[in-house]
């Protein structure tokens, strides 16, 4: 690599261009900030690179994060939002809108896009519309307005959209609009007061448990609804975000097979980690399983390392099974996934300093999301090319065209790539993360995949490592 400002660099790794459909030896060459060349290589050329080494990748895209500017910027700034998502190799974030105030009408979203523009920052900041006034679920946003002022989607994220008879019309006016209802499937009657997903490590534990039909019950509902609004407005689309469990995937792998317009993502938190890690376990899912694909038992099998009840590892939906980890992996695998969304929730330490039951929801997770996935991609669970496209051309689909957001490696345009070296492990600690929020149940662990470079509309918005 050369080029001390990365505006010219000449880089030779292992590229994978989902948009292309290629991933292999390659050198690239950026100058001026305009990615001049991609060149293919073989042979000779190609000795000692693999995809072991530098990894050579567009742009990451979230679909799903939370700065927490306006109104809690002790918990993160657009600002700090933007150098934690270069830090993770993303130079799109698109974010929810539960701020304070909600982004439900124009005005709030103008605040988000200045402070986006004040930063300096090339990270390309998106933003959710609420579909709800205040996220109160009682009347709908203005979302005509928001989709002029360049929303997304719509969501009041953090609840679902509580009332069927809103959810109708939401989809049925987002869907006019072209654009989708990003619903967070929670049915509040079967998880109010939950602390832990339920089963066996929250009983054993005493953390009152959050049953799996309070997500699929609620994918379901949303799902039906969808099926009614779609013959009558046939542009209404519905994406389900942060889903977790066997059952919800099984329901939208059903509703694609009957050809509903339903799309959905899973975080890297519940793909990779699963509830015995509230007890103290530190293994990823894929090791939590017996070769008969069970989860095993922490307390029987010595796997409890670290003590139990780490409020960072209190999420919303929280951490499943490994069984129910493992159909998370398997629905990236099958298509039934359309992207890895990260659901970044940074919160402050004083929001975190409390007991489990009382710690707020969320886990930073924007810097590890990429090191996670790749964890994944090194012990054979995702194939590297999938991990890849669901990281980038995946959500960038969801973000839909009008949003400009194409992620390739195409000679002739303003780089946006990311430069990870995949074999260089890197240890979480809070000062190596640039968010404000160090709630991340990854802190002290090693994790593989540096981030080396990242190039955003040609400027360098990320280099180190
Ligand atoms: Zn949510």
């Amino acid at each position: 690599m050369s080029g001390s400002e990365g505006h010219d660099a000449t880089v030779r790794g292992w590229a994978v261009d989902p948009a292309a459909g290629r991933e292999g030896a390659a050198e690239i060459e950026v100058r001026g900030g305009v990615l001049e060349r991609l060149t293919w290589l073989s042979g000779a050329a190609a000795d000692g690179l693999a995809a072991d080494g530098l990894l050579i990748l567009p742009g990451l895209v979230d679909f799903h994060a939370h700065f927490r500017e306006p109104g809690n910027e002790d918990a993160e700034t657009v600002a700090s939002g933007q150098a934690a998502a270069a830090h993770g190799g993303f130079t799109t974030v698109a974010l929810m809108p539960n701020t304070t105030p909600t982004l439900d009408e124009p005005s709030a979203l103008g605040r988000v896009r200045a402070a986006a523009a004040a930063s300096g920052s090339p990270v390309k900041v998106l933003a959710h519309g609420a579909v709800t006034a205040g996220r109160k679920g009682e009347t709908l946003s203005a979302m005509g307005e928001l989709a002029d002022a360049g929303v997304v989607g719509f969501s009041d994220d953090g609840a679902s959209v509580r009332s069927a008879t809103i959810l109708r019309n939401a989809l049925a006016y987002a869907g006019a609009l072209g654009l989708p209802i990003v619903d967070h499937p929670e049915d509040l009657a079967l998880t109010e007061g939950a602390e832990a997903s339920e089963g066996y490590v929250a009983t054993v534990l005493g953390l009152k448990g959050w049953p799996v039909a309070g997500e699929a019950g609620s994918v379901a509902r949303s799902i039906a609804v969808l099926a009614d609004v779609v013959r009558d407005v046939p542009g209404a689309r519905l994406h389900l975000t942060h889903l977790s469990t066997a059952a919800s995937l099984d329901h939208v792998r059903a509703a694609k097979a009957a050809g509903l317009p339903v799309t959905c993502d899973v975080t890297p938190h519940h793909l990779a980690l699963t509830d015995e890690w509230i007890a103290g376990a530190r293994r990823w899912a894929w090791e939590a399983l017996d070769a008969d694909g069970r989860a095993r038992d922490p307390w029987a099998d010595g796997a409890l390392v670290a003590g139990p009840y780490d409020t960072s590892l209190r999420v919303n939906p929280p951490l499943r099974s490994a069984e129910d980890a493992a159909a998370c992996r398997a629905a990236l695998r099958d298509g039934t996934v359309d992207a890895i969304a990260t659901d970044h929730a940074p919160h402050t330490e004083v929001d975190k300093h409390v007991e489990f039951g009382w710690a707020v929801n969320g886990i930073s997770g924007i810097e590890t999301a990429l090191s996670v996935v790749l964890a994944a991609v090194g012990a054979g669970e995702l194939p590297l090319v999938v991990a890849v496209a669901l990281l980038t051309t995946g959500p960038a689909r969801l973000l839909g065209a009008r949003s400009g957001v194409a992620p390739g490696l195409r000679a002739g345009e303003p780089a946006n790539l990311v430069v990870v070296d995949a074999g260089a492990a890197w240890t979480v600690d809070a000062a190596s993360l640039a968010s404000k929020g160090k709630n991340t149940p990854l802190l002290g662990r090693a994790l593989p995949g540096t981030v080396r470079l990242v190039l955003a509309d040609g400027r360098v918005a990320y280099a180190g490592g």
